[in-house]
């Protein structure tokens, strides 16, 4: 039964049971009409309440003031990394008459792809690399502090990571919110995991499958001035060199259209939105934030107290409270055992990701207190036993 799972999955990973019941109730007859929430058009009554409840749910989380929006789109973090670069590219053409540059600070897997990313769509003369802790230091296991950073002349905006979900890494809180640049956050693996001030971001992006939902839906909230920035097309291929996003992923125009240009999957957000309802009613986030910190915190105090067994490689000022990554002393064959000995005791989810090996703790939201002191126990006897 679901009660004796203690799932650390990565993402997609664990929601609320209250949510994926009254899910599985919408998914099959929503609002009593009948029909299941897949099965109706996005642009229904019942399609446009979606996306209106999960916008204000979303702004009533996290103060957003009307001088951004809110956008909902396919694609994933992945699809994300590129709206990214076509949607601030255009900005700064449209706003100072010249192409600037994207910066990237990688301090992981998941910022270093959407790095190359960049340098596929814009070339790898729009595209400063700020930052690399992997070839600074030899491993992604820090972060550099605002005054490391090889920012470039003109910024079109700087883009970071604020949680690295393979690599255990999350800088803390507002390390980079002084920079003199528009600032992007891919906050995928902790978005809505503790309060932050949306106003110190030009925009942040989420996949909704780790905190807030399952996978289809992804989740950008912008400064409307940028959506706002218009050029023509041809003007910005032409005389500036620069890609025009296809329409997927063109915020401007996904904005413009209240999420509803092309087809949303209304039913997948409408678990997102759910969840939203589920963290305001649990007191909304310094709750979740207080928790997080509270779980995690066990989860290191074992690691660090059994340093002969574990070891977790990260800095501890910007180790994870939502991926805790640690490797075994006797490496991949203890590692198996530790997987099949926590296995038993209903522990799942805990292989850490195929590029690095080890083991990976996620915490996300709906992780209970119960479930890490269950995990805890086990490092605990297990480490004694060895
Ligand atoms: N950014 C981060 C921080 C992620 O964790 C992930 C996925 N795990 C992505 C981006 C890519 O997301 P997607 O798989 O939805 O494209």
């Amino acid at each position: 039964a679901r009660e004796d799972i203690h799932y650390f999955g990565a993402g997609p990973a664990a929601l609320p049971t209250s949510v994926l019941e009254q899910a599985s109730k919408d998914l099959l007859n929503f609002q009593d009409i009948g029909l299941g929430l897949g099965e109706i058009s996005h642009r229904s009554s019942q399609g446009q309440g979606v996306v209106d409840d999960a916008k204000a749910h979303l702004k009533e989380l996290l103060h957003i003031p009307d001088s951004y929006d809110t956008v909902f789109f396919q694609g994933g973090g992945t699809g994300a990394f590129a709206a990214i670069a076509y949607l601030f590219m255009k900005y700064h053409v449209a706003k100072y008459n010249r192409v600037g540059q994207a910066n990237y600070i990688v301090t992981g897997g998941w910022s270093d792809k959407a790095a190359k990313e960049a340098v596929k769509l814009l070339g790898e003369s729009n595209v400063q690399i700020a930052a690399d802790t992997k070839k600074s230091t030899g491993s992604w296991t820090s972060v550099p502090s605002p005054d490391e950073l090889s920012l470039s002349a003109d910024p079109a905006y700087v883009y970071y990571c604020d949680n690295e979900t393979v690599h255990g890494v999350e800088p803390a809180a507002d390390l980079y919110t002084g920079i003199d640049a528009p600032l992007v956050a891919d906050m995928s693996s902790n978005f809505l995991s503790r309060p932050f001030d949306i106003t110190k971001y030009a925009a942040v992006v989420a996949g909704a499958q780790k905190n807030v939902g399952i996978a289809g839906v992804t989740i950008a909230i912008i400064r409307k001035e940028i959506l706002d920035a218009k050029i023509e097309p041809s003007i910005l291929q032409k005389e500036y060199g620069l890609p025009v996003a296809p329409t997927t992923l063109d915020l401007s125009i996904l904005a413009a259209n209240g999420s509803l240009y092309n087809t949303l999957p209304i039913f997948t957000l409408h678990v997102t939105d759910l969840t939203l309802r589920h963290l305001i009613a649990a007191g909304g986030l310094s709750e979740y934030g207080k928790k997080a910190q509270e779980k995690s915190a066990k989860i290191y105090s074992v690691i660090d107290e059994y340093p002969e067994l574990y070891q977790c490689p990260v800095k501890k000022d910007c180790r994870s409270e939502m991926n805790i990554v640690f490797r075994l002393a006797g490496g991949d064959a203890q590692e198996a055992d530790f997987i099949k000995k926590a296995g038993a005791l209903g522990i799942s989810g805990i292989k850490g990701h195929r590029s690095v090996g080890g083991i990976r703790v996620s915490n996300y939201n709906a992780i209970q207190d119960q479930s890490v002191d269950i995990l805890v126990d086990f490092m605990r006897s297990y480490a004694k036993a060895e």
